[in-house]
Order: C-alpha cells, then structure tokens, then sequence
C-alpha cells in the first residue's frame, strides 16, 4: 500500500500537538518534525518537537528547496523538510503534517490526494481559556493567535474533514477513523487490484 499524506490544521490551542501525539501507535503513522524560527517554550527539544533554526540557516533551507511547504505565523517561519516527508511517503506510511492553513493549501497543490483535516475546540470561548490556560504565550500574543485563528477558520471548507475536539480521546478516534477510511480508496489500493487480476 502507498502512503499518505494527511494533514492537521487548526487555531493555536485547538489541541492539534496532543491530538498528533496520541494517534495510534501501531497504525503506520510518522509524523513529521518541522523546522521553525521561533524559540523554544519551556520543555520543548530541538529535534523532537522542532529543528529551531535561525532566520538565515531558514532561508538556505527554503532557497535550496529543502522544504514541501513554508508559511510564516505570527511574525516567524515555519516548513515541512521534504526529505523526510518523501522517505516515509515511499516506505507506505502515513504522514502527519501539523501545519498552518497556508501551508496546507501549498500541499494540497502539490498532491492533490492529501488528506486535509480541520481541527476546532467546541467554541471560541473554549479556544481563548486554552491558550491562556496553556500559558506559553502573553496575553498580546494570545490575541494575535486569536485573530489568526478567525482568519483561519475562514478557510474551513477547503479541508476535507472538520473534526471537533471536545475530548482528546475522540478526536483521536475520529482522525484515526478517517485515516483508516482514507486507506481503503480504491485509488489507493491500486496493487491490490492489480493483485487480484492476477
Ligand atoms: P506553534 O508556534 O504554536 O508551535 O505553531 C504555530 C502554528 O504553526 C501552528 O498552527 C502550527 O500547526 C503551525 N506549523 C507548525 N509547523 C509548521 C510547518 O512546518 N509549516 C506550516 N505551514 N505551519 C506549521
């Protein structure tokens, strides 16, 4: 079976990183790391959660196409490595980009059977207690995240599943269930096709 490419947008504080990181380990999922220019919050390791890297060394990579995507987030940069992304694509897995909006149309551009997936806390009011709850951003920067996510909420019925994450649990299960739906498209399976034709 090929791999995939499924995608994972949603507003700052919609729970996308916990959502990603609890997705079932023994489906094929490999999700990829994305090389920012933002510094590190408390906790987070260059490598595991991002490649932290300076506007310029950001730059080279982008110039030399080392990049499927890039987008800028609220004054900082933000790209997929392409490397990586085509590897694990070969070797029949599903790829999880957690990505901003722009970059998402980028890729869905380019590969026409990403799987896009919205996801939404159930209301504004819950997104806005998150992020201050979360408490990595200061309350100027929560309100630019806040603006961001209404321009990204605008651009909803470009994405093929809206998934709402009320509980972790179920969100989980719902992008594990479109994941497995996805897989079973006949233009995925064309080898098994093949197969039993003989
Ligand atoms: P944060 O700074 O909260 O980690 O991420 C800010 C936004 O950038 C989030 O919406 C996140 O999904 C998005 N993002 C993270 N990595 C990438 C990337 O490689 N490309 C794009 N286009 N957006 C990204």
């Amino acid at each position: 079976m090929k791999g995939m490419l499924v995608i994972i947008s949603g507003p700052s504080g919609s729970g996308k990183g916990t959502v990603v990181k609890r997705l079932d380990p023994v489906r094929n999922y490999a999700l990829s790391i994305s090389v920012t220019t933002r510094s590190p919050r408390d906790g987070e390791r260059d490598g595991r959660d991002y490649f932290f890297r300076t506007p310029e060394q950001f730059k080279h990579m982008r110039e030399n196409n080392q990049l499927l995507e890039h987008a800028v987030y609220c004054n900082h940069y933000y790209g997929t490595p392409r490397n990586y992304v085509k590897e694990q694509i070969n070797s029949g897995k599903a790829v999880v980009l957690e990505i901003e909006v722009n970059g998402a149309l980028q890729v869905r551009d380019k590969f026409e059977e990403a799987v896009l997936i919205f996801l939404l806390p159930p209301t504004l009011a819950e997104l806005h207690s998150r992020l201050v709850r979360r408490n990595t951003e200061d309350a100027y920067r929560i309100e630019d995240r806040i603006k961001r996510a209404h321009e990204e909420i605008k651009l909803i019925n470009k994405y093929d599943y809206l998934v709402i994450n009320d509980r972790v649990a179920d969100a989980v299960e719902r992008i594990n269930t479109i994941v497995e739906a996805e897989s079973l498209k006949p233009f995925r399976n064309r080898d098994a096709i093949l197969h039993f034709k003989g």
